[in-house]
């Protein structure tokens, strides 16, 4: 269990001696005599969820502070990572996590696919982001305007059909839109099929006996969110 009381810089700078095979450490202090962001690890999801919310909240705001980008900081994450949530996303250049979360290096661990899909790669990256770094919170982030998701919806519509390796991004979306109303307006369906995408990506990954154990016994917290283009900002799923 992460010492809440312990900043990231400490653990780092301890994985940093575990690796190097040193026994004892004098203070960090003594090597990194450079100020930098010395935020707490978050103790639980819910700081986690609080911290990329507040991002998020700069981000709109045209205010980011853009933590954790200088080399003193990437310096202290040569030998090792604690990324403190995981986002699924889309591959889609608008939505980049650590932009939309006012977060810099080191600080999510991203598993991004065209669409948000979950197969089996994903689960295995997935995997190691919970059982290796130990991360309590990931997000399946969806996102307006997704390229994968209309394109699911045309071939739903019109039959229309895309080449081969689209076509097998399609068939991983299309199950979770099974239930949509086609007859609704255009804005309306897309904006609902990205929402049904994201809660099918969840459902997925909620099949799984290894997430539904985490997530009983609560290691892990599992939310939906899908990013809105025009604002920036992120609504989060309930
Ligand atoms: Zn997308």
């Amino acid at each position: 269990m992460t010492n809440p009381l312990m900043t990231r810089r400490q653990w780092l700078f301890g994985a940093c001696c575990l690796s190097l095979g040193m026994s004892s450490c004098v203070s960090s202090e003594t090597i990194e005599p450079v100020a930098i962001d010395m935020e707490a690890y978050p103790r639980d999801a819910n700081e986690a969820l609080a911290r990329l919310i507040q991002g998020n909240q700069r981000f709109m705001a045209d205010k980011p502070h853009h933590f954790h980008e200088k080399s003193s900081w990437r310096s202290l994450l040569v030998n090792a990572q604690k990324p403190y949530a995981t986002v699924v996303g889309c591959s889609d250049s608008r939505v980049p996590p650590e932009l939309i979360f006012d977060v810099g290096f080191g600080d999510l661990f991203t598993v991004r696919l065209a669409g948000n899909i979950i197969e089996e790669d994903v689960i295995g990256s997935l995997q190691y982001a919970v059982a290796h770094l130990h991360t309590h919170l990931v997000i399946v982030l969806g996102h307006e305007g997704c390229g994968a998701v209309t394109a699911t919806v045309e071939e739903m519509l019109n039959k229309a059909e895309e080449p081969k390796h689209i076509e097998s991004l399609i068939k991983s979306i299309k199950p979770g839109l099974s239930k949509l109303d086609l007859k609704q307006d255009r804005e309306s369906l897309l904006r609902a099929a990205v929402e049904a995408n994201v809660r099918w990506s969840m459902k997925q990954l909620l099949a799984l006996p290894e997430a539904k154990r985490a997530i009983q016994e609560r290691h892990v917290v599992l939310l939906g969110a899908v990013y809105e283009l025009n604002t920036g900002q992120v609504r989060f799923l309930d």
